[in-house]
């Protein structure tokens, strides 16, 4: 597997491998791998001639309280773990070349980000699409795979393709959990035993959601309420949002009609939790 750190030596790799008629399959991670990252990489195996990985740390996506000094970073075991699944090449940009003192432009995306994580995140996703945008203009690949733990990053990335006539097809990837359920995340890390096991609860209410789906309700008020009570008959659970949303506009229903996406945020203990049940109606 072949490590570049250099944007110029990405850039020739990628022209050159486009010019030898090879297809590229790109997974963005900020590393920290586990079961959900590599199930991308494995993907982009099955599709393309080449697959990119890039890992890198993006501080803009950070709020200024968040977390970007500890994110958990642990760059051998990465690059073996990649190695292993067949990745080709991993690509860590370094931060002084990804922004340069003089770098002022951003890609903003409007509707799709004001709401779910957006509201108590609201630089969050311009953060994600600029340094998305950059990873596609330096890696050039003909797809990128993202997964839909992280749904609404994947339908602002969507939106963002659309808008910008972006040459690059967006395959979104089922969320891999845990045995008991839990949806793996580099932040896990950060879970007490504790917490770990209050954590629980976030999956067991979208649980509970699905079986209400399927029983055939579809009052999106009813669906809330259980789910709610069943986050916060944990202690130590504190809920952001919990919203039953059109999985395309992520404008929230109240009458459910076709597919829909039930997201939710959470904070256990210190650690900030996302997860989703995507619900299609056939
Ligand atoms: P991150 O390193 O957290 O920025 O994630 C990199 C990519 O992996 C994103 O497309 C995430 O949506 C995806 N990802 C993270 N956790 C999971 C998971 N549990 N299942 C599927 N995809 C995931």
């Amino acid at each position: 597997m072949e490590i570049i750190e250099r944007i110029k030596e990405m850039k020739t790799f990628s022209s050159k491998a486009r010019q030898e008629g090879k297809t590229i399959a790109f997974v963005p991670t900020m590393g920290f791998f586990h079961e959900g990252h590599l199930n991308l990489m494995r993907e982009g195996r099955k599709r393309c001639d080449l697959v990119i990985v890039s890992l890198f740390v993006n501080p803009t996506q950070f709020g200024p309280s968040e977390d970007f000094q500890k994110y958990p970073r642990n760059f051998e075991r990465d690059r073996k773990m990649a190695e292993e699944v067949g990745v080709d090449l991993l690509f860590a940009p370094l931060s002084k070349e990804m922004y340069p003192p003089d770098h002022q432009t951003v890609v903003r995306i409007e509707k799709v980000t004001r709401g779910l994580c957006g509201r108590s995140r609201p630089t969050h996703f311009q953060g994600v699409a600029t340094v998305v945008t950059m990873l596609f203009n330096i890696v050039m690949p003909h797809i990128a795979i993202f997964g839909e733990k992280d749904f609404q990053q994947l339908a602002t990335i969507r939106q963002m393709v659309k808008d910008l006539h972006m040459d690059v097809e967006i395959i979104g990837m089922p969320t891999v959990r845990e045995a008991d359920g839990l949806a793996m995340s580099s932040r896990n890390i950060y879970l007490r035993p504790e917490e770990r096991q209050a954590a629980l609860s976030l999956h067991r209410s979208l649980n509970r959601a699905e079986q209400l789906l399927q029983k055939g309700e579809r009052k999106a008020e009813k669906i809330l309420k259980e789910m709610e009570g069943i986050v916060l008959s944990e202690p130590l659970v504190k809920i952001d949002y919990v919203q039953v949303c059109n999985p395309t506009t992520l404008e929230d229903l109240i009458e459910i009609e076709g597919d829909v996406v039930i997201a939710l945020a959470a904070y256990v203990g210190k650690t900030r939790l996302i997860d989703n049940l995507i619900y299609r109606s056939c």
